[in-house]
């Protein structure tokens, strides 16, 4: 299978390429030039395989063309080493678990699947250098990356973060794993990190010192697996007996998640329409409004991992649907919320239903409650354990959240940071010495 960039002024490049590359040579994001759909006999059957199994026959719809079944099979069943449960919280709407990988969010599956392939690849090509993946986090997806590459062979990761302004749960989950991760405390803020990043990779003598790469949502390989988790959810709707008539809710930040789900339906996932849920940044939710797409600076949130101001994945989307408003808008709608409803809703769902929403899930759930039509089953998708916002959460509901023993481990360990001020020319001269 090849790839081709959104920008359409980037040679197609083969998936070894696209995920080294992460972004094309215009700037463009890749895209698979075949969607496959999966066949008539794999959704009669779905309800009866395993979410490993679900997942390795579209990986192999992905993928196959370009790794051998016996190793897909060993990257998507070394991946999935949980479950993601569909819950009801009441009639008609139903949480989509994502949070039940070793580090509660949904990026473990990209983030371990992209490690794995990253790995594959390197193995394959016999390469003997050191690949170096630079990630630059506000929390969420530090932890993510650096545990789905925590001991893969050849690939040493660089986690920077800014001082002071990550969570105690989150900073713990990327600054005790010792091995191949190096976390890097910025004194600067999240834009700094980013910057710090982006000026490595244009740098000429640094790139000529070491191989670098990125592990951000926009590669092929860490969004595309996302999509597992729908089919599994309609697997698990089907076995319910509530397939029918099924509404997906994404709460959405860079838009990598509901885009893997809506590769899911042009794959023939029965689903009859998609709600994308966000915070105040509401960014999508003007342009399904006004055909307009104005980005803008994000905001800071409750559900801060959706604080995004410039969607990256638009590009995917606008794409995927030959750039048509209107064929967007007749699969996807829109909502958008403010902290005060965020708050509101986590404590009215605690209240009535028992269930626990996290800032993100919140977003999802409140727009199934308001968007959900008769006969309609809506399943939104909770992105992170609530525990990881737990001072938050427990404000807000007023009561306890337990911290889970996997959340609970990390913090017991022992914090190794490297300290670099935000300039470029002391984070160069550190990686020059490595
Ligand atoms: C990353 C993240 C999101 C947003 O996902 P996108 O794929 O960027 O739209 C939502 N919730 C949580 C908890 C996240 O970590």
């Amino acid at each position: 299978m090849r790839y081709y960039s959104t920008n359409g002024n980037a040679p197609m490049a083969t998936l070894q390429e696209a995920v080294t590359q992460g972004l094309a040579s215009d700037k463009g994001l890749f895209m698979p030039e075949r969607i496959v759909p999966m066949s008539k006999d794999f959704y009669e059957k779905i309800e009866d395989m395993s979410f490993q199994e679900i997942a390795f026959h579209v990986a192999m719809a992905f993928f196959g063309e370009d790794i051998p079944e016996t190793d897909l099979k060993d990257i998507v069943y070394d991946t999935l080493q949980f479950d993601c449960p569909v819950v009801k919280v009441e009639d008609s709407i139903y949480s989509l678990e994502l949070f039940h990988g070793p580090t509660l969010a949904f990026k473990d599956v990209g983030a371990r699947f992209m490690a794995r392939m990253l790995g594959y690849f390197r193995k394959q090509s016999g390469a003997k250098d050191l690949i170096n993946v630079l990630v630059a986090t506000s929390g969420d997806t530090g932890s993510a990356v650096a545990n789905g590459f925590l001991g893969v062979e050849g690939i040493h990761v660089y986690v920077l973060y800014p001082k002071g302004k990550v969570s105690n749960i989150q900073e713990s989950q990327f600054t005790t794993l010792g091995q191949n991760i190096t976390a890097i405390e910025v004194d600067g803020v999240f834009d700094d990190c980013q910057a710090l990043v982006k000026s490595a990779f244009m740098d000429k003598e640094l790139n000529a010192h070491m191989t670098l790469t990125s592990a951000n949502s926009i590669n092929v390989a860490r969004f595309l697996p996302q999509s597992f988790y729908y089919f599994y959810a309609y697997a698990q709707m089907k076995k319910f007996g509530k397939a029918g008539n099924l509404v997906f809710c994404v709460p959405s930040g860079n838009f990598g998640n509901i885009c893997s789900a809506l590769f899911g339906k042009k794959m023939g996932l029965p689903v009859k329409r998609f709600i994308a849920a966000n915070n105040a940044n509401d960014i999508f939710f003007k342009f399904l409004q006004t055909g307009k797409y104005e980005p803008k600076a994000s905001v800071q949130t409750l559900a801060n991992a959706m604080d995004v101001g410039d969607p990256s994945n638009f590009a995917r989307i606008f794409d995927l649907y030959h750039k048509s408003h209107a064929g967007i808008c007749a699969d996807i709608k829109g909502a958008t919320y403010s902290d005060t409803q965020i708050a509101e809703t986590m404590a009215q769902c605690y209240k009535d239903t028992g269930y626990v929403l996290d800032p993100h899930g919140a977003c999802g759930y409140r727009a199934l409650k308001e968007g959900l039509q008769e006969h309609e089953t809506g399943l939104f998708c909770e992105t992170a354990h609530p525990a990881k916002f737990q001072s938050t959460v427990e404000a807000i509901i007023k009561d306890n959240v337990e911290i889970p023993a996997r959340l609970a481990a990390f913090m017991k360990g022992t914090k190794q940071s490297v300290q670099l001020p935000k300039t470029f020319a002391a984070f160069k001269a550190y990686l020059m010495q490595e």
